[in-house]
């Protein structure tokens, strides 16, 4: 394509609404614009890059054994009552009435919409397994909309769901995806991870987590240096081994500590480390209030608590709340005296001697033991994993990485065809519910992760399988009638090498076009220019590794071939899987 007949508005400077490099990048090199909070366009260069990523999720997805279809944008709430998730689900479910007074909804997800269809047609084991995908539009509206494509209200995702008659046959839809999916982030050029995701509420099913790794990303991945282990820091089990403390622990004593809010405070002041602090948070549990105790150096898991209370919402209590609970400003609640349900971290129980808030202003407790002068209901694993903890299948020491959740495959089990019905009758006439499957990938987020990964000071550096062209063409000088017939003759044949070309003949300065062609990130550049054209080569240059070159203009095709090769083999052994 020549870049003088395109619509690419590239901007020069950095958008303020951008915190990312994906978003910002996204939005200078013409891709994509917004349109409202987390709703944005697909320019044509954008809309390129979105069909590169699922022309390789449709090939892979079609030699898995699943077939296409499209379902609608628009639900009816019957499927979602029927399911239960009418109400389950919250404000990320957009909701409204039609003309008739009808509830509707914007598909989030399609799980009631899919199992509602194939519940209709299906009725003998003889049918199955039956397994269908799309490349579709959803909607979720978000309370924080951010980071441009990584966190939309709108976005694109392929959804694939299996039904199956029996657990191996389910097993085998789960495996088969999941080797799709490993196929497919390393056709894309992108490292990622699979990791071990929570099994949630939804009791024998298990899913897998995609991620991949940048160190921008939202999620923290914990690895096994030792064994296979990796897994969500969200998710990850924790195994405390400790052994109870049996040390004896003096009185408790109350001590001023004014204006000492956080634990860098207390710890500063009183001398103390913070493992030796209790951190008394105060949450809502579905409206009810609760405390939740864990080391000064170690975060709360909130979905963990949530678990533990089987709770459909978990949050932190706003400050007047936690005033009115433990008569005490933020930051100085302690679990002694406490009138709420006390869950504590399973670690606390390995020592005494606990520095914790006093529930009074400006005051902590010193010389705690939770087991004498507190009421605990539980000890549990409420923590998120760290560092310094033991990998929970084989013990070995675990290291961190931030990551970008792109993928998960989901064993769904019997949740769905039993709420909603998806029975079918096996080989003996007996009526059994389908075993079903799901699994997603998010389009527009996997363009966002690949950036996020792959880019530099001066721009996007794509890999090629999700470039919107491969090659750039810059002709310096294309008033200079035989540098213009060297690049149209380059430009005519790319494509029969089976090489997209983004052709830049406009009438600009050498430099707008350098610069346009790192920010767009194109992986192959190539340049014409009246002084190469007099050494009889065209200049080459790997997006990537910057690496320059020449080629022969007489031996261009050969010359050509033997390059492009090379840069996409750099590319091919930078793409990691697990
Ligand atoms: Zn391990």
């Amino acid at each position: 394509m020549r870049f003088s007949s395109c619509y690419i508005p590239t901007l020069k400077e950095s958008p303020a609404e951008a915190e990312v490099a994906s978003h910002r990048l996204l939005l200078r090199a013409g891709m994509i614009r917004r349109l409202t909070a987390g709703v944005y366009v697909y320019l044509p260069l954008g809309l390129r890059m979105m069909d590169k990523i699922s022309k390789i999720v449709r090939e892979e997805m079609n030699a898995a054994g699943f077939q296409e279809l499209l379902m609608p944008v628009v639900q009816p709430a019957d499927l979602w009552k029927e399911s239960g998730r009418w109400e389950q689900y919250g404000k990320e479910l957009l909701r409204f009435k039609d003309r008739n007074d009808r509830e509707c909804c914007l598909g989030p997800t399609h799980e009631e919409v899919i199992t509602d269809m194939v519940r209709g047609e299906v009725r003998s084991y003889r049918q199955l397994p039956v397994r269908l995908y799309q490349i579709q539009t959803k909607f979720r509206d978000e309370i924080r909309p951010r980071f441009g494509l990584m966190r939309g209200r709108e976005f694109i995702m392929k959804d694939a769901y299996s039904f199956d008659m029996d657990v191996p046959g389910a097993e085998q839809s789960y495996k088969s995806m999941y080797d799709a999916y490993a196929r497919i982030f390393q056709r894309l050029g992108v490292g990622f991870r699979a990791v071990e995701a929570d099994n949630g509420s939804i009791g024998g099913s298990f899913s897998h987590e995609f991620m991949v790794l940048a160190d921008t990303g939202e999620d923290t991945v914990i690895f096994c240096r030792n064994c296979d282990y990796a897994a969500n820091v969200e998710r990850a089990r924790i195994c405390w081994t400790g052994e109870k403390a049996g040390r004896p622990c003096p009185p408790c004593r109350d001590i001023s500590t004014p204006g000492a809010h956080t634990v860098a405070d207390v710890a500063g002041l009183l001398g103390v480390a913070p493992a030796k602090i209790v951190k008394t948070l105060v949450l809502l549990a579905d409206g009810r209030p609760v405390a939740a105790l864990v080391r000064g150096d170690r975060e709360l898991n909130e979905t963990k608590l949530k678990n533990l209370l089987n709770a459909r919402d978990i949050k932190l209590a706003a400050p007047a709340a936690v005033e009115s609970l433990t008569r005490a400003p933020l930051g100085f609640a302690g679990p002694r005296g406490l009138d709420l349900p006390v869950y504590a971290d399973l670690e606390l129980q390995g020592d005494t001697d606990y520095v914790t808030g006093g529930n009074a202003a400006d005051t902590h407790t010193m010389h705690v033991d939770l087991s004498r002068d507190a009421r605990v209901a539980v000890f549990a694993d409420l923590r998120n994993i760290a560092p310094d903890d033991r990998c929970p299948v084989c013990g070995g020491e675990v290291s961190l990485r931030r990551g970008i959740e792109v993928g998960h495959v989901f064993m769904l089990g019997l949740k769905y065809s039993e709420s909603m019905h998806a029975a079918f009758l096996d080989e003996k006439g007996r009526e059994r519910p389908m075993i079903m499957g799901c699994y997603g990938i998010g389009i527009s987020r996997v363009a966002a992760a690949a950036i996020e990964q792959n880019h530099d000071a001066d721009g996007i550096v794509f890999p090629p399988s999700l470039a919107p062209f491969e090659a750039a063409l810059l002709c310096l000088d294309p008033d200079n009638a035989g540098a213009r017939a060297a690049a149209e003759k380059i430009y005519a044949l790319l494509p029969r090498l089976g090489v997209d070309v983004l052709y830049d003949d406009r009438r600009e300065r050498p430099g707008v076009k350098f610069k346009d062609a790192d920010l767009l990130g194109m992986p192959m550049q190539l340049v014409i220019g009246a002084k190469s054209l007099a050494r009889g080569v065209a200049e080459c240059k790997d997006r990537r590794s910057g690496e320059k070159g020449e080629l022969d203009l007489d031996n261009f095709e050969s010359a050509f071939g033997r390059w492009a090769r090379r840069v996409r083999d750099g590319w091919n052994e930078g793409a990691q899987g697990s």
